[in-house]
């Protein structure tokens, strides 16, 4: 590890502020991100260090210890001067073994050292969330339907029950860490004695030693396994809902609990329905006569039932006719929304001699009748 100046590594003075650090910091991180700078290796190892620097120049405790003791303050190999010197003292006549516990807690409180993520790794933990897409039709998304679909996820090896060992060998407690998982060093200097705890490295911190690895897992009590589940989607959904399957997530570790599956659903298109929320809006066309005269037409709907549409006398091209209630269904009420109808009208491209005689017929006869009621309604004004 580097123990190269940490002021010098953010590139601040030793006596920046810390909006200074932070700002140096996140100038530092972008640039040498290794996300960023794939290509260049020693971008991670960079960005290690300044994250280092970091962790411990934004901390008003870690920086003063820093400041105080140098790098020793972290590194208990050459001893942890930064503890000894403020509390040193006061334990200098204690045998470590006697303080148990409360030593641990009492030096993770003042330098927020690793020691209760180390005690955390022994406890039960919640297997992590899921997330996938399906696609569904516009029906299926009206309706609902119930589907199966296949996933795999890590499970707990069935060959080694999940220990990790094979079966027939041992799973012994690690004689390093004695089980807890933790090392504790002691150290004398001349502040006095001092202790810290580690994450044992021997097990892990899981506290026990597999002495023959599962032949099926490796050692690692997992398998990734296959499953065909049912996935019931309700009437109403859209693209963008999230269905939640509780347990169906990645398994727990040490008995805890399994996560969450969330399936987020994608609604295909419909060639004649859009939708908009729970409205459902299509279009329907007619012939000029149909709109002049009105007409009965029928609207075949998503699913398969259908709806008599009455096209009034005089509709005309562009109108919006609101069905109610033939829409699609409420996600949380179940109540159905609105069928919005465009009425278009199609103008024929060829008539035969007797439909252009009538047509003109037609057209005579209405301007008669519109200019009679234009002069009818001039001699009215006129008294
Ligand atoms: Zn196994
Ligand atoms: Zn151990």
């Amino acid at each position: 590890m580097s123990k190269r100046d940490l002021y010098e590594i953010l590139g601040v003075s030793r006596q920046a502020s810390a909006d200074e650090i932070k700002k140096a910091y996140r100038q530092l991180a972008r640039k040498y991100h290794p996300d960023v700078n794939r290509d260049d290796p020693n971008a991670s190892e960079k960005f290690k260090e300044i994250s280092e620097a970091y962790e411990i120049l934004s901390d008003p405790q870690k920086r003063a210890a820093y400041d105080r003791f140098g790098h020793d303050a972290f590194d208990p190999t050459r001893g942890a001067g930064g503890f000894g010197g403020g509390f040193g003292g006061g334990f200098g006549g204690f045998d470590f073994d006697d303080l148990g516990t409360g030593f641990g807690d009492l030096f993770d409180m003042i330098f927020g050292t690793g020691t209760s993520r180390a005690r955390q790794r022994n406890r039960p933990q919640r297997g992590a969330d899921r997330e996938i897409r399906m696609e569904i039709s516009f029906e299926d998304a009206l309706f609902g339907v119930e589907k199966d679909i296949q996933i795999s996820r890590v499970e707990k090896c069935e060959h080694c029950q999940g220990t990790g060992a094979q079966p027939g060998s041992e799973v012994t407690t690690c004689p390093t860490c004695k089980g807890s998982g933790q090392v504790r060093t002691a150290q004398s200097t001349p502040f006095g004695r001092f202790e810290t705890i580690r994450t044992c490295s021997r097990c892990n911190g899981e506290g026990k030693v597999i002495e023959k690895p599962c032949s099926k897992c490796r050692g690692t009590g997992q398998v990734k396994k296959a499953r065909t589940i049912s996935v019931k989607i309700p009437p109403g959904v859209d693209t963008g809902s999230r269905i939640r399957l509780q347990g169906e997530g990645e398994q727990g570790l040490r008995g805890g609990p399994p996560g969450d599956l969330y399936i987020t659903l994608i609604v295909r298109e419909h060639p004649r329905f859009k939708r908009d929320g729970t409205t459902l809006i299509t279009q329907v066309t007619i012939d000029f006569v149909q709109a002049a005269l009105g007409d009965t037409v029928k609207i075949d709907l998503p699913g398969g039932a259908s709806h008599e549409l009455h096209i009034p006398e005089g509709t005309q091209p562009g109108e919006v006719f609101v069905v109610r209630g033939k829409g699609a269904p409420s996600l949380h009420s179940q109540r159905q929304g609105d069928l919005k109808v465009i009425v278009q009208v199609s103008i024929p491209k060829k008539l035969t001699k007797r439909q252009k005689e009538l047509l003109s017929r037609f057209h005579e006869e209405e301007e008669n009748s519109s200019s009679k009621g234009l002069f009818g309604k001039f001699r009215d004004a006129m008294g």
